[in-house]
Protein backbone atom coordinates (compact mmCIF):
# COMPACT_ATOMS: atom_id res chain seq x y z
CA UNK A 1 0.00 0.00 0.00
CA UNK A 2 1.15 3.27 -0.66
CA UNK A 3 2.33 5.55 2.00
CA UNK A 4 -0.25 8.50 3.38
CA UNK A 5 1.94 11.51 1.26
CA UNK A 6 2.95 14.21 4.58
CA UNK A 7 2.23 18.21 2.40
CA UNK A 8 3.57 21.06 5.02
CA UNK A 9 1.49 24.35 3.72
CA UNK A 10 3.24 27.27 4.99
CA UNK A 11 1.84 31.14 3.57
CA UNK A 12 2.92 34.69 4.36
CA UNK A 13 0.02 36.40 4.84
CA UNK A 14 -0.43 38.21 1.61
CA UNK A 15 -0.10 34.92 -0.03
CA UNK A 16 -2.40 33.17 2.56
CA UNK A 17 -5.41 33.47 0.72
CA UNK A 18 -3.67 31.82 -2.72
CA UNK A 19 -2.79 28.97 -0.76
CA UNK A 20 -6.12 28.17 0.75
CA UNK A 21 -7.52 28.68 -2.83
CA UNK A 22 -4.95 26.20 -4.34
CA UNK A 23 -5.79 23.33 -1.50
CA UNK A 24 -9.66 23.94 -2.22
CA UNK A 25 -9.22 23.61 -5.46
CA UNK A 26 -7.05 20.67 -5.51
CA UNK A 27 -8.85 19.24 -2.38
CA UNK A 28 -10.04 16.05 -4.63
CA UNK A 29 -6.46 15.14 -4.78
CA UNK A 30 -5.07 15.87 -1.86
CA UNK A 31 -7.55 14.51 0.37
CA UNK A 32 -5.84 11.47 1.42
CA UNK A 33 -2.85 13.26 2.54
CA UNK A 34 -1.45 14.53 5.75
CA UNK A 35 -0.97 18.17 6.17
CA UNK A 36 1.66 19.87 8.78
CA UNK A 37 1.07 23.73 8.63
CA UNK A 38 2.78 26.65 10.46
CA UNK A 39 -0.03 27.93 12.77
CA UNK A 40 -1.70 30.50 11.42
CA UNK A 41 -2.05 29.12 7.66
CA UNK A 42 -3.01 25.42 9.52
CA UNK A 43 -5.77 27.15 10.90
CA UNK A 44 -7.01 29.27 8.16
CA UNK A 45 -6.53 25.91 5.76
CA UNK A 46 -8.54 24.22 8.61
CA UNK A 47 -11.32 27.09 8.84
CA UNK A 48 -11.05 27.33 4.43
CA UNK A 49 -12.13 23.44 5.03
CA UNK A 50 -14.35 22.98 7.83
CA UNK A 51 -16.30 25.68 6.20
CA UNK A 52 -17.29 22.74 3.21
CA UNK A 53 -18.19 20.28 5.66
CA UNK A 54 -14.57 18.79 5.61
CA UNK A 55 -12.44 17.58 8.57
CA UNK A 56 -9.03 17.64 7.42
CA UNK A 57 -5.89 16.31 9.42
CA UNK A 58 -3.83 18.97 10.19
CA UNK A 59 -0.80 19.35 12.14
CA UNK A 60 -0.49 23.09 13.36
CA UNK A 61 3.36 23.94 14.16
CA UNK A 62 3.84 27.32 15.96
CA UNK A 63 2.86 30.31 13.95
CA UNK A 64 6.20 31.00 10.97
CA UNK A 65 7.47 33.95 13.01
CA UNK A 66 7.77 32.13 16.24
CA UNK A 67 9.54 29.11 15.51
CA UNK A 68 6.96 27.54 13.16
CA UNK A 69 9.49 27.31 9.95
CA UNK A 70 12.40 26.14 12.55
CA UNK A 71 10.45 23.91 13.71
CA UNK A 72 9.24 22.51 9.92
CA UNK A 73 12.88 22.73 8.69
CA UNK A 74 13.34 20.29 11.57
CA UNK A 75 10.49 17.84 10.20
CA UNK A 76 12.01 18.02 6.69
CA UNK A 77 15.99 17.17 8.44
CA UNK A 78 14.29 14.06 10.10
CA UNK A 79 12.43 13.20 6.76
CA UNK A 80 9.20 13.16 7.59
CA UNK A 81 8.00 15.80 4.91
CA UNK A 82 6.91 14.82 1.28
CA UNK A 83 6.29 18.24 -0.22
CA UNK A 84 6.88 21.79 0.71
CA UNK A 85 4.21 24.52 -0.61
CA UNK A 86 5.78 27.70 0.84
CA UNK A 87 3.75 30.86 -0.64
CA UNK A 88 6.58 33.53 0.76
CA UNK A 89 5.64 36.54 -0.12
CA UNK A 90 8.74 38.46 -2.02
CA UNK A 91 7.92 41.89 -1.97
CA UNK A 92 7.87 42.20 1.86
CA UNK A 93 10.61 42.13 4.47
CA UNK A 94 9.72 39.32 6.68
CA UNK A 95 10.97 39.40 10.80
CA UNK A 96 11.72 35.79 10.47
CA UNK A 97 13.82 35.90 7.50
CA UNK A 98 16.79 34.03 8.47
CA UNK A 99 13.77 31.07 9.36
CA UNK A 100 12.55 31.55 6.17
CA UNK A 101 15.81 31.36 4.28
CA UNK A 102 16.37 28.25 6.79
CA UNK A 103 13.72 26.22 5.62
CA UNK A 104 14.39 27.01 1.69
CA UNK A 105 17.83 25.41 2.54
CA UNK A 106 17.15 22.56 4.38
CA UNK A 107 14.20 21.85 1.60
CA UNK A 108 17.36 21.74 -0.61
CA UNK A 109 19.39 20.10 1.27
CA UNK A 110 17.05 16.91 1.49
CA UNK A 111 16.15 17.10 -2.06
CA UNK A 112 11.99 17.89 -1.09
CA UNK A 113 10.16 19.06 -3.94
CA UNK A 114 8.99 22.29 -2.96
CA UNK A 115 6.52 24.94 -4.51
CA UNK A 116 7.15 28.38 -3.64
CA UNK A 117 4.12 29.48 -6.35
CA UNK A 118 0.97 28.41 -7.68
CA UNK A 119 2.44 27.04 -10.90
CA UNK A 120 4.90 25.19 -9.48
CA UNK A 121 2.54 23.53 -6.74
CA UNK A 122 0.27 23.08 -9.81
CA UNK A 123 3.24 20.86 -11.51
CA UNK A 124 4.09 18.85 -8.02
CA UNK A 125 0.24 18.15 -7.46
CA UNK A 126 -0.19 16.74 -11.39
CA UNK A 127 2.99 14.79 -12.18
CA UNK A 128 2.54 10.76 -11.91
CA UNK A 129 5.01 10.98 -9.41
CA UNK A 130 2.82 12.97 -6.99
CA UNK A 131 1.24 9.87 -5.17
CA UNK A 132 4.12 7.32 -6.05
CA UNK A 133 6.65 5.74 -4.03
CA UNK A 134 9.01 8.29 -4.78
CA UNK A 135 11.98 9.10 -2.53
CA UNK A 136 14.23 11.75 -3.46
CA UNK A 137 18.05 11.20 -2.94
CA UNK A 138 20.30 13.30 -0.97
CA UNK A 139 23.72 13.52 -1.32
CA UNK A 140 26.10 10.91 0.86
CA UNK A 141 27.83 13.73 4.03
CA UNK A 142 29.50 10.71 5.36
CA UNK A 143 32.68 12.44 4.10
CA UNK A 144 31.67 15.70 5.59
CA UNK A 145 30.19 14.13 8.79
CA UNK A 146 33.87 12.10 8.95
CA UNK A 147 36.01 14.75 8.49
CA UNK A 148 38.99 15.10 10.68
CA UNK A 149 39.43 18.53 12.26
CA UNK A 150 42.79 20.29 12.82
CA UNK A 151 42.42 19.40 16.84
CA UNK A 152 42.38 15.75 15.99
CA UNK A 153 44.73 14.82 13.94
P1 LIG B 1 2.00 31.47 9.78
O1 LIG B 1 3.51 31.46 9.43
O2 LIG B 1 1.34 30.40 9.00
O3 LIG B 1 1.93 31.19 11.27
O4 LIG B 1 1.48 32.84 9.43
C1 LIG B 1 3.90 31.57 8.09
C2 LIG B 1 5.32 32.00 8.02
O5 LIG B 1 5.57 33.17 8.02
O6 LIG B 1 6.23 31.16 8.01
Amino acid sequence: MERIKRIALVAHDSRKKDLIEWVDFNWGTLSDCEFVCTGTTGRLVEEALKKKGITAKIVKLKSGPLGGDVELSALIAEGKIDYLIFFWDPMEPQPHDVDVKALLRIATLYNVPTATNRSTADFIISSPLFKSEYKPTVKDYLEYINRKLEQEK
